[in-house]
């Protein structure tokens, strides 16, 4: 036998646990009925297999005072039934319905309601090696800009080394603007005297000193750490998305368009596009070019 389709879920975990609890016996041949459990009201019935497995009775009409009454579909006594019959039988007899109505219930956490971070968090908890790497998604930031600074910092991006380590045939993975490291991710966007000269062009113009930094995650962790404002180190690390994000382009233009862009270009081009970011998409409309231009936090 099995438990087929759309129980409910209290019913559902109530066979769940009944079925548990009883000790499987090896089936000898593939199961011939079929449970069946409807949406709507709770519909319950044994079906053959290959039947139809229209519904004809409520879960209510079934439950008597002595327990389950079946509603067969077919002749339960046919040669080879009836050992599965009693096995069933065994294991409902076990149930005890309760007053409450029937609903679904979610087991990821104690609340039963399903949501996507509790099953990320069973996943990460179930899952050796999960990456637990967490950015902020701010949702001034394009999701495709988010999107990259998640993957960059767990080291995804198809820098030279990931594809090596993934097996793309490349002449060198060192990086072609220094030719002094590795091109993987904190490289590109953070070691790199590239990365490094437009960063120290930004944290000038936000009022930052000089800051060693080494890692991407070691950036982000700054820019949400930063100061005693909230609103700041939001604004921080929205501008450290922007430097990231166009850091990256420019890399990928001097590689497959040969264009190149210096670190005060990018770093003017980075405070054009956070400033459209928020223009369009922050609270704060009415952010003058002009006070942007001098201090970014001068606009808050
Ligand atoms: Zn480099």
């Amino acid at each position: 036998m099995e438990l087929a389709g759309y129980c409910n879920a209290s019913i559902t975990t109530k066979w769940g646990t009944l079925l548990d609890s009883v000790e499987p016996p090896p089936p000898p041949e593939p199961a011939k009925f079929a449970i069946v459990v409807g949406r709507q009201d709770t519909i319950i019935g044994i079906v053959q297999k290959g039947r139809s497995t229209k519904a004809t009775c409520t879960v209510a009409e079934r439950i008597k005072a002595h327990g389950f009454e079946w509603n067969w579909a077919c002749d339960i006594h046919d040669a080879g039934l009836t050992q599965e019959l009693n096995q069933i039988t065994a294991i409902v007899r076990l149930f005890t319905p309760g007053d409450a109505s029937d609903g679904w219930k979610c087991g990821l956490d104690s609340s039963g309601i399903f949501t996507t971070c509790a099953m990320r968090v069973k996943v990460a908890n179930n899952t050796p090696g999960f990456p637990l790497n967490r950015i902020d998604w701010i949702k001034e930031a394009p999701l495709k800009v988010s999107t990259f600074i998640w993957k960059a910092k767990m080291g995804r991006i198809p820098s030279s080394l990931a594809l090596s380590q993934r097996g793309v045939n490349l002449s060198s993975i060192t990086c072609g603007h220094c030719n002094w490291g590795e091109e993987c991710a904190d490289h590109i966007l953070i070691n790199c005297s590239f990365a490094n000269d437009t960063r120290e062009w930004i944290f000038r113009w936000c009022g930052i000193g000089n800051v060693a930094i080494n890692s991407l995650g070691e950036l982000l962790k700054f820019a949400t750490t930063w100061g005693r404002c909230p609103k700041k180190r939001k604004l921080l690390t929205l501008i450290s998305y922007g430097l990231l994000w166009l850091i990256w382009k420019a890399r990928n233009d001097r590689i497959f368009k040969q264009r190149f862009i210096s670190p005060t270009l990018v770093a003017h081009n980075i405070k054009s596009l956070v400033y459209l970011w928020l223009k369009h998409k922050g609270e704060n409309k009415g952010i003058k070019w002009v006070m942007w231009s001098i201090s970014p936090f001068l606009c808050l």
